[in-house]
C-alpha cells in the first residue's frame, strides 16, 4: 500500500470527498465547463454532505478536522472539477478574515452560516488598477459615525454575484499607504453595492469572477475586521493561509490528468504497442508523477505545520512555496497530458483541455508565481542560517 500521511479518521472523510467527486461531480464537470454557469448543485451537494464545515473549527459550527484534510478535500474535488474545488477554497478565503479578525458578534453572526455552507463568501482586495500592488488600491471607506461610506470597485473577484458575504479592503486613511486599508464584511444585498459585470475567461468557467462597485456603500462599524488601518496586515495574513488552497487545486488538477493520460498511454497503441511502452511517454508519465508527489509534499507539509500551531512568521514561506510549485507543476504536467493523447488530447471530448486550461490561473490568482518568488525570496533574506563556508 502507498504511504499514506493521513490518520484513519482523515482517510475515512477523503473517501467520502473522493466519492462524491467520482460519482456526483466528475460526471457534471465538462458540462459545468460549456455552460459556464455557476453548479449550484454542487453547492448544494456540499451542503447535504456537511463538506463545507471541513473548513471551520467545532465551536464555529465546523468538524474541527483541521487544515491538511481541508487541503486534501479540494485536492480531490479538483482532480474531477477545478471549478467545484474552487467553491471549497474560495469559502476558507472569504472567511479567513472573519477567523482571524471578526468580533465575537460576527463570528457568531456569520461563520454557522459559512460553515454549513447556507451562505458564500467571497474575498475582494484586487481592483483594475491595483492587483500584484495591491496597497496601491483606491476604493475608500469615510467614517460617517456609525458607519463606513464604501466608494470605488474591485476587480476579479470569485464568486462575484453568488456569494452572500464579501471581505472588501478599502482605504480608511488615502495617505496612509499599508497603514491606511481597513477591511470591511460588506453583506450582498447592502443598498449602494452592486456587482457590475461578470468576466468570460479562459478556464474555471463555471466560476463568476466579477467586477465590484460601490457608491455610497453603508457598513456598520461593527462591520470593520480589525482596527482601523490593520487590513493589508490582515489581507497578507489571509493570503498566506488560503494560497495553499490554490495549491490544492493545482494539485488535484495535477493528479487528474496525470491518471487520465496514464490511462490513455496503457490502451492507445502506435507501431504495435501501447504507447506507454515507448520510452518517450514513459519518461512524461514518470516526470508528471513525480512532479505531482513532489508538489503534495510541499502541500500536505503545509497542512501538517498549521495543524501543529505553526505561528504567522512560519508559514508565510511554506504557503508561498507550496503555491508556487503546487501551480507550475499543474500546468506543466496538464500540457504534456494534451500531449500524450496527441490530437485527442486538443479536443473537448477528452478532459485533458480542460485541465490545461483550467491549470493557468492557479499560476496567476492569489499572488502570480513572480509574486511568490518575491516573497520566498524575501523570506530566505530574512532568515539566520549557518553556512558552512563563509562568503569572501
Ligand atoms: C479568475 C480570477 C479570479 C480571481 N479572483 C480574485 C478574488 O477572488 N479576489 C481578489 O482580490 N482578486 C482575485 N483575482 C485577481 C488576481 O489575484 C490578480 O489578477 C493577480 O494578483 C495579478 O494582478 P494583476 O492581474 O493586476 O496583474 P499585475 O499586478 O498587473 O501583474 C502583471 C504581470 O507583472 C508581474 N509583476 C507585477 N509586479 C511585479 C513585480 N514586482 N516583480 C515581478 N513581476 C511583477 C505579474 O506577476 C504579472 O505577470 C482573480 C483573478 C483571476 C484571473
Amino acid at each position: 500500500m502507498a504511504w499514506d500521511p493521513l490518520s484513519d479518521e482523515q482517510r475515512e472523510l477523503r473517501e467520502l470527498v473522493r466519492t462524491l467527486a467520482r460519482e456526483r461531480i466528475g460526471p457534471r464537470a465538462a458540462e459545468i465547463d460549456e455552460s459556464h454557469e455557476f453548479p449550484w448543485d454542487v453547492v448544494e451537494l456540499f451542503r447535504e454532505h456537511g463538506i463545507f464545515g471541513l473548513f471551520f473549527a467545532e465551536g464555529d459550527g465546523g468538524l474541527g478536522t483541521g487544515t491538511l484534510l481541508s487541503l486534501v478535500a479540494i485536492e480531490e474535488v479538483s482532480r474531477v472539477c477545478a471549478t467545484s474545488g474552487l467553491i471549497l477554497a474560495v469559502q476558507e478565503l472569504g472567511s479567513l478574515g472573519l477567523k482571524l479578525a471578526g468580533s465575537e458578534e460576527l463570528r457568531a453572526a456569520w461563520l454557522p452560516r459559512l460553515a454549513a455552507g447556507e451562505v458564500l463568501a467571497a474575498y475582494a482586495l484586487t481592483e483594475s488598477e491595483s492587483g500584484s500592488d495591491s496597497a496601491a488600491m483606491r476604493t475608500t471607506a469615510r467614517r460617517d459615525g456609525d458607519e463606513y461610506v464604501l466608494d470605488g470597485s474591485k476587480r476579479f473577484i470569485t464568486n462575484a454575484g453568488v456569494a452572500g458575504l464579501y471581505t472588501v479592503f478599502a482605504k480608511t486613511d488615502p495617505g496612509g499607504g499599508h497603514h491606511g486599508i481597513s477591511a470591511f464584511l460588506v453583506e450582498a444585498d447592502t443598498p449602494g453595492f452592486e456587482v457590475s459585470r461578470l468576466e468570460p475567461k479562459l478556464g474555471i468557467s463555471g466560476s463568476t469572477t466579477g467586477e465590484l462597485v460601490f457608491s455610497g456603500a453603508r457598513v456598520p462599524v461593527a462591520n470593520r475586521l480589525g482596527e482601523e488601518g490593520t487590513g493589508f496586515r490582515l489581507a497578507m495574513r489571509i493570503l498566506d493561509r488560503s494560497r495553499p488552497g490554490v495549491a490544492a487545486q493545482a494539485l488535484g488538477i495535477a493528479q487528474g490528468a496525470t491518471d487520465y493520460a496514464l490511462d490513455y498511454a496503457r490502451t492507445r497503441e502506435t507501431m504495435g504497442r501501447p504507447i506507454a511502452a515507448h520510452q518517450l511517454i514513459a519518461g512524461k508519465l514518470a516526470d508528471m508523477e513525480t512532479k505531482t508527489e513532489a508538489a503534495r509534499g510541499l502541500l500536505y507539509r503545509f497542512g501538517r505545520m498549521v495543524d501543529e500551531g505553526a505561528g504567522d512568521a512560519e508559514l508565510t514561506k511554506a504557503s508561498a512555496m507550496a503555491k508556487l510549485y503546487c501551480g507550475d507543476v499543474a500546468m506543466e504536467v496538464t500540457t504534456e497530458a494534451v500531449q500524450i493523447l496527441g490530437g485527442y488530447g486538443y479536443i473537448k471530448e477528452y478532459p485533458v483541455e480542460r485541465f490545461m486550461r483550467d491549470a493557468k490561473v492557479t499560476q496567476i490568482y492569489e499572488g502570480t508565481q513572480e509574486i511568490q518568488r518575491l516573497v520566498i525570496a524575501r523570506e530566505m533574506l530574512r532568515e539566520q542560517r549557518t553556512v558552512l563556508f563563509a562568503v569572501v
